[in-house]
């Protein structure tokens, strides 16, 4: 037989694919990542306006503390001292404002120091609040993939994977403020609190409770890092070119992928990060079971975003990173509803970045919505939208400007927008089939897809496989890659780089 050009391709550049296709290499494999944007990074890539840096996707995280989750995973692809985390440590750098009555809730980092918060703030629900917390940490305690030196054990559902967390709130408490704090996290992967189970609302949380950081550079640190490991270890990387199909397939096993070039590439497996249902359009159909088919498509997308970029004049001793979280009501499940109207959730991030020698004060707002509220558009693409697509961004970018002004006011600074996306436009720049921000919706009772898919040496791990954001993505990335390479060495690897 024929020797392969390669031992694994990895399909998309995203985080996903870069931690899947360094941990390969580490592995001793050759190996190849092809991206189908002229970039890599994915949703971690950024774009400048003006010469202001922006982030696309990627903004904060937990995980970061000494031992959390994306601390090992660095410290196991050793780029850890390549990335620096920001952490939003000041008193109130991460606080939620409901905005019919101006009332605000701060967000300490530490997870003992918001219980304390919270429970100062709500003392008719001390229980509660220690209830929920408790029940956070067994989930995550009990999800022993959480500790990656654990990645070896199989990856037990709990009840808690039964029950939604919205179930789990309403046995918590009746206040309504207090449900739609604990639920505030929620825009951070795009389910409502009704459809996603309690423990993988909490296998999200846990880490933000924790520490919340943004990243020195943003995603382009990671990416930067993860270019470097590559070139030290010769991962190759190619832009611009996409996988189209699987050739050769045989005795369930594919040979080569056809790409966009027209060329063919030949490996002995490889790892797909995209999304589910772009996954299966490469698999021939008579390759795959109706049953499989229809399972894969009918994953719903998690929430986007309506993003606007901009810069606030202030003065240079009033500058921050920090992130404020406006809440128009206490109903989450409203705010992540497709077909409720009105204004939802709007994260208002807020970032010091250094251009041509001098700080900026960047914000970015980021109001969650569904790809029901651009279909008239969805045939479109950029540059080539109709004038009633640029009304409606006009009028959502008005909006949102209005509300971050409005809670600014009186704060010495004035916002101004330099751009906007809408969910098409992150469909067509990350070349994902929706536009959503997080892959599929997380939901109670629902089996994602993530290993082996029906042809045995093609496996897919990325944001829709496990949980998304970018430790979700990572973590899977790990799971799969352990299964692709040998075990004991695999697991030899992560024991002795978290000695
Ligand atoms: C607006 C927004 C805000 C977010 N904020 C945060 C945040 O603050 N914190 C956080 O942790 N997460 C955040 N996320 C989510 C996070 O960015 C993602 O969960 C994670 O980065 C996904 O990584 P991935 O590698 O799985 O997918 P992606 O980053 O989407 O990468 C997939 C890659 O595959 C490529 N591709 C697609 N099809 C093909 C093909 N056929 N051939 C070759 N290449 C292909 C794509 O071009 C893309 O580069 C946000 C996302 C968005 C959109």
């Amino acid at each position: 037989m024929e020797k392969a050009d390669y031992n694994h391709v990895v399909v998309g550049s995203g985080i996903s694919g870069m931690t899947a296709a360094l941990l390969l290499a580490m592995n001793g494999k050759k190996v190849l990542v092809l991206e189908k944007a002229p970039v890599p990074g994915g949703s971690m890539a950024r774009f400048r306006t003006g010469g202001i840096p922006f982030d696309t996707g990627f903004h904060f995280t937990g995980g970061f503390s000494d031992g959390g989750l994306l601390y090992d995973m660095l410290t196991v692809l050793g780029l850890r001292e390549d990335i620096e985390p920001v952490f939003l440590t000041e008193e109130h750098a991460n606080r939620f404002v409901f905005e019919q009555t101006g009332e605000v809730f701060d967000f300490p980092a530490g997870e003992s120091r918001l219980k304390a918060q919270l429970q100062h703030y709500f003392p008719a629900e001390h229980a509660a609040i220690e209830n929920y917390f408790n029940l956070v940490n067994q989930v995550c305690h009990q999800t022993r993939t959480m500790d990656i030196r654990q990645i070896n054990a199989p990856m037990e559902l709990l009840d808690e994977d039964y029950l939604s967390f919205q179930t789990v709130l309403d046995r918590l408490t009746e206040n309504q403020q207090l449900k739609a704090l604990l639920s505030g996290f929620s825009m951070c992967y795009g389910s409502a609190p009704v459809e996603i189970s309690f423990a993988n609302h909490a296998r999200m949380c846990q880490g933000l409770y924790q520490s919340v950081a943004r990243v020195k550079n943003g995603g382009e640190a990671f990416i930067r890092a993860f270019k470097q490991a590559f070139s030290k270890l010769g991962v190759e990387l190619r832009c611009g070119v996409s996988v189209i199909q699987c050739l050769d397939i045989q005795n369930g096993q594919a040979g080569r992928f056809l790409l966009s070039s027209g060329e063919t590439v030949s490996f002995e497996s490889a790892i797909l990060t995209i999304h589910p249902q772009e996954a299966l359009k490469l698999i021939p159909a008579e390759f795959m079971r109706p049953a499989f088919v229809n399972r894969v498509n009918s994953f719903e997308p998690s929430a986007g975003f309506f993003s606007v970029f901009g810069v606030f004049e202030v003065p240079h001793a009033a500058m921050d990173n920090s992130m404020v979280s406006l809440l128009p009501h206490t109903d989450t499940n409203r705010m992540l509803d497709p077909e409720q109207p009105g204004d939802s959730a709007l994260v208002i991030i807020r970032n010091i970045e250094t251009v041509n020698g001098k700080n900026v004060q960047t914000v970015s707002a980021f109001e969650p919505c569904f790809p029901q509220e651009t279909v008239a558009w969805s045939r479109s693409t950029v540059g080539h939208r109709s004038p009633e697509y640029y009304a409606y961004k006009a009028r959502k970018t008005g909006r949102i400007r209005e509300r971050v002004n409005a809670f600014y006011a009186g704060q010495n600074g004035t916002f101004k927008a330099v751009d906007s996306a809408s969910t098409l436009t992150f469909r067509d720049y990350l070349n994902s089939p929706d536009g959503s921000a997080y892959g599929i919706r997380q939901k109670t009772g629902q089996f994602n897809l993530i290993g082996k898919l029906p042809v045995r040496n093609l496996y897919l791990a990325g944001q829709s496989s496990l949980l998304p954001g970018i430790v979700g993505a990572m973590m899977s990335s790990f799971i799969v890659t352990r299964a692709v390479v040998d075990k004991i060495k695999f697991n030899d690897l992560i024991c002795e780089r978290l000695r």
